[in-house]
């Protein structure tokens, strides 16, 4: 019960990564206001809940409409009063060549993955800096430190989460607001279903391109939840979820320019 009273705002509670952090909170007795675009999942994860006895507001927005973050603050403040975390979870895939990929698509994805961060955060930073103390914690990936080929619209918005992410932690160093940014590697939810790419795959394609995400989708989401609440406990400014993740960012750190090459040799064997 350590977290008591307090509340955290997580975006893409509806589904994997987001409804485990939910979870992971409740579970300390942390209050939630659930955000995000699909009402069923948000009902779904209200309902895994339910044993904690803790309050759980919903609010269906969609994260990419600045508006829809603009209504937030006051909605969730009149049934909460106080945000004591955000949590920027919310977050879509978007895979295939670049010169396939539309500017449409690629715009949809920023609008999520990377102004949504900065929306959600200007627009609850007010509350934030009046908890008595507070945690942001921001999604990437380790797509935001590896930059494979085809992923460039998800590699660009999570390399950006990550400095928004650092910089922000800098500038808030003294204050009593800390800073967590997360790079998970493989975890198994539903991102691989929701991903969109380029416009003139057959659905035969798709499927397969799936498949093919699905099979790094290892870590149960409860576990990848578990690791990242209690880093942000601890106010880690950096965290990666999986021994995939750790190792790849080892590589980059020891070839920071071919390390894609050396990762696939590594692959191959
Ligand atoms: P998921 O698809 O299971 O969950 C994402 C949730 O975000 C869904 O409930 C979806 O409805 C919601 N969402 C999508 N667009 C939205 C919008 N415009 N407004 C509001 N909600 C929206 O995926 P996940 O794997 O749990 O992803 C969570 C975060 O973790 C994402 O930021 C993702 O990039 C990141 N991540 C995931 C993995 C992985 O392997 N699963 C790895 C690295 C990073």
């Amino acid at each position: 019960m350590e977290l008591k009273g307090e509340t955290a705002v997580i975006t893409g509670a509806a589904s994997g990564i987001g409804r485990a952090v939910a979870i992971s909170l409740a579970k300390r007795g942390c209050n939630v206001a659930l955000v995000d675009l699909n009402p069923a999942g948000l009902e779904e994860t209200a309902s895994q809940l339910f044993p904690y006895n803790i309050q759980a507001t919903l609010h269906v927005a969609d994260i990419g409409d600045a508006q829809a973050i603009a209504a937030l603050p006051d909605a969730i403040m009149t049934r909460h009063g106080r945000v004591d975390w955000l949590v920027n979870n919310a977050g879509v895939a978007l895979g295939g060549q670049f010169e396939d990929i539309s500017s449409e698509n690629f715009e949809w994805l920023f609008n999520i993955n990377f102004w949504g961060v900065v929306r959600m955060t200007r627009a609850f930073l007010p509350m934030l800096r009046a908890a008595p103390a507070a945690r942001i914690v921001n999604l990437s990936s380790i797509f935001g430190i590896i930059a494979p080929p085809e992923q460039s619209a998800y590699v660009a918005s999570k390399f950006a989460v990550r400095g928004f992410s650092q910089s922000l932690r800098h500038e808030l160093a003294n204050t009593k607001i800390s800073v967590t940014v997360v790079h998970p590697g493989g975890v198994a939810t539903s991102i691989a279903d929701n991903a969109r790419g380029p416009a003139h795959r057959t659905d035969d394609e798709i499927a397969q391109g799936r498949i093919e995400m699905k099979r790094l989708l290892t870590m149960p989401p409860a576990q990848a939840g578990e690791i990242i609440v209690i880093a942000a406990l601890a106010r880690k400014g950096r965290v990666m979820v999986g021994s995939d993740a750790t190792f790849a960012a080892f590589v980059e750190r020891l070839f920071p320019v071919s390390y894609w090459s050396k990762l696939q040799r590594l692959r191959g064997r």
